[in-house]
């Protein structure tokens, strides 16, 4: 059983009429419900429950973490989006969906500014599978076609991905690397671009298929373990002469 945690800042499906009649429930709680199947469980996790709702007891129960957010992406306490990455490192998987690209455990994951060009004008998307056999790919045409998302373009600051699956063209002419892969230690990451909130993307079928097969991609194969070693301790404040001021 895959056990994955859906986090969403939910905020734009409580402040916008008009996205909250596409997700009345939350971005969270539609990824979650087609997610779930007999190898997958899924909670939910948001903003404003206590710690965030990602303690450690949760991210430890945790195989893979979806992450949905856009405006308050500062909101999350830097101890939080830490643990996200701690977790990472130690073998968690975490998709990054949409504008997740700015947020905290992205960034410090992948250690650039991680920013991107962008437009809100409807635009049409096609998403091309340009690695096949990639298991995030698997049971996809050759491409996606998305009737209306917000664009996002090259230059995206985000270092060499170790594979790039899908990239995505837009009607108004930019390129945009919209699924990619990277590994930090023991950690699978996957970023998947489309899912702009006033749009149901997260609704279309092959959408949920890109992401169903992420988290199977992503899912650790063996059990989470830190790297820190046993045989080299860290020397305490008070060893290395530290007085606090
Ligand atoms: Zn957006």
């Amino acid at each position: 059983m895959i056990k994955v945690t859906v986090w969403n800042e939910f905020i734009h499906e409580t402040k916008s009429e008009k996205v909250k009649a596409i997700y009345p429930n939350g971005i969270h709680k539609l990824i979650a419900d087609f997610l779930a199947c007999d190898d997958i469980s899924v909670r939910t996790a948001t903003l404003n429950m206590p710690e965030c709702g990602l303690t450690k007891e949760v991210l430890d129960d945790t195989d893979v973490l979806i992450w949905w957010a856009h405006v308050a992406h500062d909101k999350v306490p830097d101890e939080i989006a830490f643990r996200v990455r701690d977790a990472v490192n130690s073998g968690m998987g975490i998709i990054f969906l949409h504008s997740a690209h700015l947020s905290k455990p992205f960034r410090y994951l992948l250690g650039t500014a991680c920013n991107l060009c962008w437009r809100e004008s409807g635009d049409s998307e096609r998403l091309w599978v340009i690695e096949p056999g990639h298991p995030i790919a698997q049971g996809l045409d050759r491409f996606i076609e998305i009737p209306a998302d917000e664009t996002y373009g090259e230059p995206f600051g985000i270092p060499n991905p170790d594979k790039t699956v899908f990239i995505g063209t837009y009607s108004g002419g930019e390129v945009f690397r919209s699924g990619v892969c990277f590994e930090r230690l023991n950690g699978k990451i996957f970023y998947f671009q489309p899912g702009h909130e006033t749009f149901p993307i997260y609704y279309q079928a092959e959408i949920q298929k890109v992401i169903k097969n992420a988290v199977r991609w992503a899912a650790p194969n063996a059990p989470r373990r830190s790297l820190s070693c046993p045989n080299v301790r860290f020397p305490s404040d008070k060893e290395k002469g530290y007085v606090k001021q």
